[in-house]
């Protein structure tokens, strides 16, 4: 079974070809940064009209490295939601026309679906897992009990972790997309010099928060002569960073605990998202798991920000279940992956 996969729903245009025995025979990914980089974040209109331009000339470059023409595919999966509305639109009309045209069947993928079975792809994963998703929009931990089963345990009140990561990057001066910055900032800092929160620490539930974090940093570099210096500098970026890392192992701990009385069964913990990219965040949970004799498993960087193997993989998972849309899907700008959570997730300014 062969899958031609298509991401459009942020900043990243995006377009693979992944089969059902694991193998990734393309991967193309354009970023918009450059585009985006003037306004310190992703504009809306700019993106859609961006993965316009690029969206076919990918397709094609994606289909050229694989050697493969439309006529070769079992089926075209796109994003389906949730994400900025334009964009999604490109995608999946994009999708659908492959689909139409060539009589192929048209999958509609959850982006946060597609992070959630990226380790699926990459290891030998089974269901079920534990799954801690840390994104640009999202912080949420999940029970991944099969595809299209997933239980939330927790997710942030305000700030997504990645967020949180780019909108602190800007308040140091950092360049845009402020998470890899700012962990290359921290690199060689001091994280104790300055005395930052690690919300939620302590506190029962596995539910997130980043915001006061976040005005920490504020608050701590208003004290400053600006530009920061550098060894300031470094030391915040150190201190937001370890800071973070200790929140999140602290909520996945509770997470682990309550697992091993509710779901013994769960023995993986999977983490999956562009911040999963984080070498210390990684390493935080590589010790947590080591606790818990649980396996960790972290897809290669490259399969945690967005990408369309991931579209590509999940739209495999649901092809071989039958689930299928038809040509009149609609897109889903908001999708949760738990339609039954409720959730107190308000988006923090
Ligand atoms: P979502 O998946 O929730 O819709 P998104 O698709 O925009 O959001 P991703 O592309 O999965 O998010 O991840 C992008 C985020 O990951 C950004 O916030 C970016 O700063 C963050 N990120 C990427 N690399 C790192 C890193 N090394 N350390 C910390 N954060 C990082
Ligand atoms: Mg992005
Ligand atoms: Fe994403």
């Amino acid at each position: 079974m062969i899958v031609l996969g298509i991401e459009t729903s942020c900043d990243e245009t995006a377009a693979a070809i992944v089969t059902a025995d694991r193998r990734i025979l393309a991967n193309v990914v354009l970023s918009q940064l450059d585009e985006h980089r003037p306004y310190g974040g992703v504009v809306p209109e700019i993106a859609a009209r961006a993965h316009l331009d690029h969206i076919d000339r990918l397709v094609a470059e994606a289909m050229a490295e694989a050697g493969l023409g439309f006529a070769d595919l079992d089926g075209v999966a796109a994003t389906g939601g949730p994400g900025l509305i334009g964009g999604i639109i490109v995608g999946v009309m994009t999708a659908k026309s492959i689909a139409a045209v060539h009589g192929k069947p048209f999958v509609a993928v959850n982006h946060l679906e597609g992070h959630a079975l990226t380790a699926r792809l990459t290891d030998d994963v089974a269901f079920p897992y534990l799954l801690l998703l840390v994104s640009g929009g999202h912080c949420q931990l999940l029970l991944v009990e099969g595809v299209g089963g997933y239980t939330l345990l927790g997710s942030t009140i305000d700030d997504a972790v990645g967020e949180a990561f780019d909108k602190t990057a800007k308040m140091l001066g950092l360049p845009y997309p402020g998470g890899p910055a700012l962990e290359r900032a921290a690199a060689g800092g001091d994280a104790a010099r300055f005395a930052l929160p690690r919300p939620m620490l302590g506190r029962p539930g596995c539910d997130f928060s980043f915001s006061g974090l976040k005005t920490a940093v504020r608050q701590k570099v208003e004290q400053m002569p600006r530009p920061l210096p550098e060894a300031a500098l470094a030391d915040l970026a150190a201190g937001f960073q370890t800071a973070v890392c200790e929140s999140l192992a602290g909520r996945c701990r509770n997470a682990l605990k309550q697992l091993s009385v509710s779901h013994p069964q769960v023995r993986t913990m999977v983490v999956a998202g562009g911040v999963a990219a984080n070498q210390a965040i990684r390493t935080a949970l590589t010790g947590l798991c080591a606790d818990f004799d649980y396996r960790f498993v972290a897809p290669p960087m490259k399969l945690c920000t967005d990408n369309a193997a991931m579209i590509a993989w999940a739209g495999i998972e649901k092809l071989r279940l039958g689930e299928t849309a038809p040509l009149t899907f609609a897109p889903r700008p908001r999708w949760p992956l738990d339609p039954d959570a409720v959730t107190t997730q308000v988006r923090a300014t």
